[in-house]
């Protein structure tokens, strides 16, 4: 049982600045902190293809005068800057990242510009920021940057799991653009000394998340009554972490680690896709019963390029 002093969070922070909170992980991170905290979120996000996100501004609306929205790519520095200048924000969660691993192996350089430079800009405004800030308040600023355990690559069934001293392998054109801004993050805390945080997480789940995704995918194709995909033989193991357990850890981190760190943050449920795959067959199976089992919607699908075989987390020094 993991307990969040939402009181010293609140007396530290006032003005939030989130960004990528239309997606699935920061729109939970958004409504958490809205729902127990009384202080201010201002969230950037590019609002994209996925017509559905306008709901998370629904999702927002009853916390309209804590809440405020700016759509703004953050490739535009001069729109960054002019939102720092009106928020003066005390802390930056910056979840904003193109996330989709195939879309990222058809068109990468949407990639680069959104996670690498992207990323950069924002450190470059915060660091403009941090400078101004009184001493006080720059004790307890930090930029946290959201990442990847796909940054450390791909693990064998005999590989330990990654931990925080894992060696950078990334393999696929999205865990490259991440590793890169990670090391950007990292570079802005030794050169120039912004306080930094980064964390490393496994495969998030839960409400809300886009239904291009393993698990909804599983589940809507599922209902929809049409084949269920599953790359190469299924084989491939993720490590999967509930969405509001990653938040919690984000929480915690955000009070108890020191800057310049980086935290692996797992779910400790290491499983197959395809016993995924059958473990939400099986439940439909109970649930919304049929003639014959949803497992005879699975169809194996020719594997993606360069798909990592395991990911698995050490989650030790976060514990
Ligand atoms: P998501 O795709 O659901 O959300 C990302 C959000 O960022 C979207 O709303 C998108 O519009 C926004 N965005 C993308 N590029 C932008 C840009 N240039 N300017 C402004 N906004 C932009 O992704 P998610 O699953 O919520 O992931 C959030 C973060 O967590 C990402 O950085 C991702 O790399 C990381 N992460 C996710 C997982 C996972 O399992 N979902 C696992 C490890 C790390």
């Amino acid at each position: 049982m993991i307990n969040i002093d939402y009181k010293l969070l609140s007396k530290k922070y006032k003005n939030i600045l989130v960004t990528g909170g239309l997606g699935f992980i920061g729109s939970a991170f958004i409504l958490r902190i809205l729902e127990k905290i009384s202080i201010n979120i201002f969230n950037i996000d590019k609002l994209d293809f996925k017509d559905n996100k306008f709901s998370f501004n629904n999702l927002f609306s009853k916390f309209h005068n804590r809440y405020k929205f700016f759509k703004i790519n953050i490739h535009e520095k001069e729109k960054l800057r002019d939102v720092f200048k009106d928020i003066d924000p005390d802390i930056i969660f910056h979840f904003a990242a193109e996330s989709h691993v195939d879309r990222s192996i058809d068109n990468p350089s949407v990639f680069i510009e959104s996670n690498i430079c992207g990323t950069f800009n924002l450190l470059e405004e915060s660091l403009i920021h941090f400078k101004k800030l009184t001493l006080n308040r720059r004790k307890n600023f930090r930029f946290t940057h959201i990442s990847t355990d796909e940054v450390y690559g791909s693990l064998n069934m005999e590989d330990d799991p990654f931990n925080e001293n894992s060696k950078y392998s990334p393999r696929s054109p999205y865990s490259a653009s991440k590793a890169a801004s990670d090391h950007l993050v990292n570079s802005w805390f030794h050169t120039y000394g912004l306080p930094t945080l980064i964390t490393n997480c496994s495969n998030n789940f839960g409400p809300r998340q886009f239904p291009d995704k393993l698990i909804p995918n599983i589940i809507l194709n599922a209902i929809e009554n049409k084949p269920i995909p599953i790359y190469g033989n299924g084989l491939n193991i993720r490590d999967w972490l509930y969405v509001e357990d990653h938040i919690n850890a984000l929480l915690l981190l955000t009070l108890k680690a020191e800057d310049g760190s980086q935290y692996c943050v797992g779910g400790n449920k290491e499983i197959t896709n395809i016993k995924i795959c059958n473990m939400i067959c099986n439940l439909l199976d109970e649930i919304i019963p049929k003639d014959s089992s949803y497992k005879s919607q699975i169809i194996y699908v020719n594997d993606r390029p360069g798909h990592d075989f395991r990911y698995s987390i050490d989650t030790n020094l976060i514990s």
